[in-house]
């Protein structure tokens, strides 16, 4: 008899998106002439960089020759970009990452994912409230989590990230093993100081315990002191795996190529306590499970780092931001509280009633789509999440309906 594994019984159907399209598709039925406009998905409306479409096209061109055509390629990713990724966004920021520490892959979201397997079952998680979903839905279909019960799984240690804390959780009182933090946040937009992630990095080594920092919104930073990536922090090699992804950075949702750094130092232990390197275990699992991200779509990420590409992408970042900006200001002039939008695509509102309430508010009255906050966790209830992925006419209408929405309350 074939038989399944009942942890998946364990997951809460995510309805958060698939409510949402329902809930937009029978509005736009009732009210076939209503112009809606969608600031609720994190995906990106925007071209790619046009350093990245020629280095596609030229690579493309490359597969249709037997002397430059390419089969598989080095799971880990050709070093072409492992050594521009190391020299771009690790070195030229002082973090000593070497190309050999980078693997490549076709998502951060599958990297997220599939990470959790290199460690055991019993460990302890800490994941944060709200939260990306992927990183404990992962868990629970692990077998990590236990069961659920009123609205929380009861292995699982919340980092609860609200207003009190400024949306940075704090350490948590019990011992963990294992600890997921996103900086700048999805869904929230928060960021982290360099001093609060060095309590999470001296935790981890105080500990015996591992952070996995997905860093998928680093190019959203403007404020130059804060962190893009854990290695700025000493001490954090050995302590932390970071996740990276062209996806929001330049565009790349649908193109897919995402990295995960992994330094030689980075350890995990065994029952009886000997030390082992994630490393090899990551590079043994990385080669047995995935072949390589397409030859021409890492071309088109590398050339993300040339002269041009970097202009591009720094312009594609400053069209959203010019859209946070706008988010950020009209919420200022209505006198609502938000984090987020500063230094991330992302704008966390306190709808100061129930989220799912401003949700349907916001559809019917303004015709707007954002995403209800609870449906990223407990600590969402009575949040919204406006995203900044969008045309600045449109991001522009939406706040002018939004405006008029709220002040005719
Ligand atoms: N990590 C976070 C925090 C995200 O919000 C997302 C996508 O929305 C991802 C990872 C997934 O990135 P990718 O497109 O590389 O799979």
């Amino acid at each position: 008899m074939i038989t399944i594994n009942e942890h998946y019984l364990k997951l809460q159907a995510s309805y958060l998106f698939s409510d949402i399209a329902k809930r937009v598709a029978a509005f736009q039925k009732s009210h076939p002439e209503r112009d809606i406009i969608k600031l609720g998905i994190g995906d990106v409306t925007k071209g790619l960089p046009s350093a990245s479409i020629k280095a596609f096209h030229k690579a493309v061109d490359e597969m249709a020759e037997d002397s430059s055509f390419k089969g598989y390629g080095p799971e880990q990713g050709y070093d072409f970009l492992r050594e521009a990724i190391a020299t771009n966004d690790f070195r030229s920021r002082g973090a000593d990452i070497s190309a050999d520490e980078v693997f490549v892959s076709d998502g951060a979201k599958c990297d997220t994912g599939n990470i959790q397997e290199l460690f055991t079952g019993d460990i302890k998680i800490a994941i944060s409230d709200p939260v990306y979903p992927v990183y404990l839905d992962t868990n629970v279909m692990a077998g990590r989590t236990g069961n659920f019960a009123d609205g929380r799984y009861q292995g699982i240690v919340y980092l609860e990230s609200t207003k009190s804390n400024n949306f940075v959780p704090s350490l948590p009182k019990e011992k963990v093993d294992l600890i997921y933090l996103c900086f700048p946040n999805n869904p929230t937009g928060s960021t982290i100081s360099k001093a609060e992630l060095k309590t999470w990095v001296d935790y981890a080594r105080e500990h015996k315990a591992l952070i996995l920092f997905d860093a998928a919104y680093e190019a959203f930073i403007r404020d130059q002191s804060l962190p893009k990536s854990i290695y700025e922090i000493e001490g954090a090699k050995e302590v932390a795996v970071e996740f990276r992804s062209y996806s929001k950075s330049a565009g790349f949702t649908g193109t897919r190529c995402a990295y995960t750094v992994v330094p030689k130092q980075c350890r995990a232990y065994d029952k009886k306590g000997n030390k082992h390197f994630i490393h090899a275990m990551w590079n043994r699992r990385h080669c047995t499970k995935f072949n390589g991200v397409a030859y021409p779509v890492q071309r088109a990420a590398e050339a993300v780092y040339s002269e041009g590409g970097k202009i591009q992408t720094k312009a594609l970042i400053d069209y959203y931001m010019v859209n946070a900006d706008m988010v950020c200001a009209t919420m200022d002039k209505l006198g609502y509280e938000y984090v987020g939008g500063k230094n991330s695509p992302y704008i966390w509102i306190d709808g100061r009633m129930d989220s799912w309430a401003f949700f349907d508010m916001l559809l019917d009255k303004a015709g707007v789509v954002c995403t209800p906050g609870a449906g990223f966790g407990k600590c969402g209830s009575g949040y919204i999440r406006i995203s900044a992925f969008n045309s600045q006419e449109r991001v522009r209408e939406a706040m002018q309906r939004l405006t008029d929405m709220l002040s005719a309350k």
